[in-house]
């Protein structure tokens, strides 16, 4: 896990999304500028931007904040019980740096019925890079994908796809 002191995140943050990550908070509903946003791409973590939700999971519900049917990857969001304020609810955070970025609620729609309720502030949307998916779709996987994603600069000067293969493997042991 990434561990900065409370002064960085001070730094690099606004005051709701300090509030909202380091503190718990949570946005007022319909305020988030991702509540309605549709376009592809893959929202990161604002604090250590880490991929956390791809739009292909994103769906439109009426409770005021972005909504996922899934994590980007399984062990991309951490999972703990939640009892603030008299309720029982399981809160979303960060595996890699321990955000707090919403909850999960067990409403979402099938087959998983899962509903991850995101605070706007505490995610960054990206758009989804054309050129490198053009490559490497017809092999890898788009959560594959993610995880070379970070290895961009020496993908795309090798085209072929033993040598893509060769660097994943070495890439899952080192990660
Ligand atoms: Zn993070």
């Amino acid at each position: 896990m990434v561990k900065k002191t409370d002064q960085y995140y001070k730094k690099i943050l606004s005051d709701i999304q300090y509030q909202v990550t380091r503190c718990s908070a949570t946005e007022t509903p319909f305020s988030g500028k991702y509540c309605a946003h549709n376009e592809k791409g893959i929202y990161h973590c604002i604090c250590c931007d880490s991929p956390l939700f791809s739009s292909k999971e994103k769906f439109l519900s009426s409770c005021g904040w972005p909504s996922f049917s899934a994590a980007i990857l399984d062990d991309s969001i951490n999972i703990l019980q939640d009892h603030s304020h008299g309720m029982n609810r399981e809160e979303a955070r960060c595996t890699s740096c321990d955000a707090h970025l919403g909850h999960r609620f067990a409403d979402g729609p099938p087959p998983a019925g899962i509903r991850y309720c995101i605070n706007s502030v505490s995610i960054a949307f990206k758009h989804s890079p054309k050129k490198q998916s053009a490559i490497f779709n017809p092999i890898l996987g788009y959560k594959d994908y993610i995880i070379i994603s970070r290895y961009k600069n020496y993908l795309l000067s090798k085209d072929n796809a033993i040598n893509i293969i060769l660097l994943m493997t070495s890439v899952y042991i080192t990660e």
